[in-house]
């Protein structure tokens, strides 16, 4: 980054300190993950000058000969990866992807079915604050609230009754195993389309860690950038019959020129997800996940579903003296950084909750296994049974710095600058 440097010290400085950051403290975040330095490459390329509206071999431009090999690459690698007909790899964003698929089926004012958010949905998935609430009618599905998972008896009455146009299966904060064969059922019991999104768990479906949904629905949408542990950015499945009009929404549709920088380095993220090494790091990331849960249960903390299947757990504070806002600061001091979430049955809101999301993608990108974890596991639970106790805070920072010195990451990016 040497001509950044120069050129724009302000900027440099912001993106070292954020380097920094990402390697002295412990990414918990469930939606993040830590790319490769090939895709980190490919993202800094002279791709982002390109114009290259259209198709590959297919543009409204010339000069795409190049950027052709690169999105046949990305297209081909994604079939492959999901076992799908037809992949498009220009969506900017998850949310994007969703939009996608939403205009390709529907019109304004159509009915969809989604998950609840504070139920463990997404933003696009019909809240009133997006433009999925606003363009369309909404009804939702939830988990029962007494174990925690998707209530599939209670999908399939709403379903009956309300009659959606199509069903959006999917979630941001569900930790266990999404039946989309009970979900494509009902889909075509009801005669709705069905929506797949696996932002979070693209990864995990791609190694065979969780169920696909590519046979049971009419399209799948997803990011490229949390377990799948590629660039920012969205990538939509379907089948041959659907890929037509799904082509045709994204551009001119909804979006412009493809980010072809950002194509390449999901063309590099997508080849790594093709190698054996990743099979293993998805399976990892699922026992890091099952052996941080465990520890929190034996420390008496309470988990939403009493545990999880995949890459995530939802912490539930309802039992202590504690909101989701003040346990993630607590937790951030000392150097763990989760998100607080909703959960089922929420009385608080979104911006306290009672609730935490926790993650094990990004560290298991990072090295560590299940005995980090049981570390990790018990430090948490020191903090959320005391939050207040500053020299515990100092203590468990102290022993994250020396985990994240074990594990360092990207040691050439986050290396001070010379002077
Ligand atoms: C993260 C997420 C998205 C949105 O992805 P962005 O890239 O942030 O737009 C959509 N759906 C689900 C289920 C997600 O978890």
């Amino acid at each position: 980054m040497e001509s950044l440097r120069a050129q724009d010290p302000q900027v440099y400085d912001a993106v070292l300190s954020e380097s920094r950051r990402q390697g002295t403290q412990l990414e918990m975040i469930a939606s993040e993950n830590f790319v490769s330095r090939a895709v980190l490459e490919a993202l800094g390329t002279t791709l982002t000058n390109k114009y290259a509206e259209g198709l590959p071999s297919k543009r409204y431009y010339g000069g795409c000969e190049f950027v052709d090999q690169v999105e046949e690459l990305a297209r081909e690698r994604a079939k492959h990866l999901f076992d799908a007909d037809h992949a498009n790899v220009q969506p900017h964003s998850g949310a994007q992807a969703n939009m996608a698929g939403y205009f390709a089926f529907l019109k304004p004012g159509d009915k969809i079915l989604g998950m609840n958010l504070s139920h463990g949905g997404h933003l696009t998935h019909g809240s009133p604050v997006n433009f999925s609430g606003r363009m369309y009618e909404v009804v939702a599905y939830g988990v029962n609230e007494g174990d925690g998972r998707i209530d599939y008896d209670a999908l399939r009455d709403v379903a009956l009754k309300e009659r959606p146009d199509m069903i959006v299966a999917g979630a941001s904060a569900y930790p266990r195993i999404i039946d989309f064969e009970a979900f494509g059922e009902v889909a075509r019991e009801c005669g709705a389309v069905l929506m797949a999104d696996i932002a979070h768990i693209a990864g995990l479906v791609a190694t065979g860690h969780h169920p696909s949904p590519v046979p049971h629905a009419d399209v799948v949408t997803t990011t490229t950038h949390k377990t799948l542990r590629g660039p920012r950015g969205g990538l939509i499945l379907s089948r041959e019959e659907h890929g037509r009009i799904i082509d045709k929404t994204v551009f001119p549709g909804i979006q412009g020129g493809p980010l072809m920088h950002v194509i390449a380095a999901k063309a590099v993220a997508l080849g790594e997800a093709l190698e054996p090494e990743f099979a293993s790091y998805s399976a990892r990331v699922v026992e890091n996940a099952a052996a941080l849960a465990q520890v929190l249960i034996d420390r008496g903390v309470r988990l939403v579903s009493g545990g999880t299947d995949n890459h995530l757990l939802l912490v539930d504070l309802r039992d202590r003296d504690l909101t989701g806002k003040d346990a993630e600061e607590a937790l951030e001091a000392a150097g763990i950084t989760v998100n607080k979430n909703t959960i089922p049955g929420e009385q608080r809101s979104p911006f306290v909750t009672s609730g935490l999301r926790v993650g094990t993608a990004a560290l298991t990108t990072r090295g560590l296994g299940v005995s980090e974890m049981a570390s990790i596991g018990g430090w948490m639970a020191d903090v959320l049974s005391a939050p207040g106790d500053r020299s515990l805070i100092r203590t468990i920072r102290a022993h994250v710095t020396d985990l994240c010195d074990a594990y360092p990451l990207y040691p050439e990016v986050a290396a001070p600058p010379v002077a």
